[in-house]
């Protein structure tokens, strides 16, 4: 660290510790030295450090935090996401925006038992990893609201439509806010489309996950610096699409899920964007998944939707079981009459602009490596983590 330090000039600015991080933080608020930004991007998962950042970060800080831990994140071991988070995590095909909005809970609710609370500046999911970055701020009337910006999630495990449920309800009342107990649930006790039963993930943060002013002064330091960054074109590409994405509509259905339930062709992107707009609904892509479907549309609509193009693409329903899912959706006659004709505005600013938005991996076996193994004495793989940010000089 010191050596790194030294090659980059900054040792004004450095101060190189090898304490316990958590201690370091804790240390801070006694101090009454709070850090102005601390950015955790630990091997694993940081979840053992939160709880000492949240509190150890200066008023309206800046708090990064990258998660490598996706598969627990994502759904495989939604029990193991409960211990780190305290939310359940689900393998729906939205579950790299829902593992965004996994973190941004957990921060969120550690932050509360200060009397503070966080605001998403940014959150993004990359190649195989997360980082959010949030701005904490301390108001204990501010934290009531913390409550009602949380949701449950059904997640129905035969066509995989999905409904939130907050876990609390605030009502504007004259010049503040009442807050009470959420009403629900959102669906009954078997899927209103397909009769499956759902599953229950979350809580989760179901408010916007960028400050939409922020993004666009990042994008204009971009420009006002080219050929600064290595991956200028990525940063650009990712954050136009984020700047498109709809900030009040958490999670996202994906083409394909929609058309392989059904057991249809899938239409084109531009074809299923043109039928929600003409029916009237709004729509964005996700720069989480690539072939993201973020609407406003119920899911109601998104199924009348596939209806119709089932009757202009058949599907052959002899070869589906009574109680598939596909036999029970298709069964119901759509009662929007959806329209596949091309919209101008369907297109994208993003695409039509053929940013790099969805970069492949730029190598084989692509991803995070084995941990370093600790104990080598004078070797430089003691302290070398996934990211290298300690040793390897910028
Ligand atoms: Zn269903």
């Amino acid at each position: 660290m010191a050596r790194n330090v030294a090659f980059n000039g900054v040792g004004h600015l450095v101060a190189p510790s090898l304490a316990d991080a958590r201690m370091l933080m804790y240390q801070s608020k006694v101090d009454r030295e709070l850090f102005d930004v601390i950015d955790l991007d630990p091997y694993g998962s940081p979840a053992p450090f939160l709880d000492a950042a949240v509190q150890a970060v200066s008023e309206g800080g800046l708090l990064c935090v990258t998660c490598t831990d996706m598969g627990v994140m994502a759904g495989n071991s939604a029990e193991t996401c409960y211990s780190k988070y305290g939310a359940v995590s689900l393998k729906g095909k939205f579950c790299h925006e829902m593992a965004l909005r996994i973190i941004l809970h957990s921060l969120d609710l550690r932050a509360n038992c200060y009397q503070r609370f966080i605001v998403p500046l940014l959150s993004v999911s990359a190649d195989f990893y997360i980082r959010v970055f949030v701005r904490v701020f301390t108001g204990q009337a501010k934290v009531k609201a913390s409550a009602s910006k949380q949701a449950l999630v059904y997640h129905c495990v035969g066509c995989g439509t999905h409904h939130l449920q907050r876990l609390g309800k605030a009502t504007s009342h004259g010049t503040g806010f009442k807050y009470g107990a959420a009403t629900g649930p959102p669906v009954g006790s078997s899927c209103e489309f397909c009769q499956q039963r759902h599953q229950l993930g979350g809580p989760m943060w179901a408010e916007p996950l960028h400050d939409l002013a922020f993004v666009q002064r990042v994008l204009a330091a971009l420009e006002s610096s080219p050929g600064r960054f290595r991956t200028e074109e990525r940063i650009r590409g990712m954050l136009s699409v984020v700047t498109e994405e709809l900030g009040d509509v958490p999670l996202y259905y994906t083409l394909d899920s929609l058309s392989g339930t059904i057991h249809c062709n899938t239409p084109s992107l531009l074809q299923f964007r043109s039928a929600l707009l003409h029916a009237g609904y709004r729509v964005s892509l996700s720069h989480a998944c690539k072939n993201a479907v973020k609407t406003d549309a119920p899911p109601a609509v998104l199924w009348d939707i596939m209806r119709c193009w089932a009757k202009i693409h058949p599907v052959k329903r002899e070869r589906l079981a009574e109680t598939s899912p596909a036999s029970r959706i298709l069964a119901v006659e759509p009662t929007l009459q959806a329209s596949f004709a091309l919209r101008d505005d369907a297109n994208p600013s993003s695409r039509k602009r053929g940013l790099k938005r969805f970069p492949e991996n730029p190598e084989a076996f692509w991803g995070p490596k084995a941990r370093a193994k600790a104990g080598r004495s004078g070797s430089d793989t003691r302290t070398s983590g996934r990211s290298g940010q300690t040793t390897a000089p910028a």
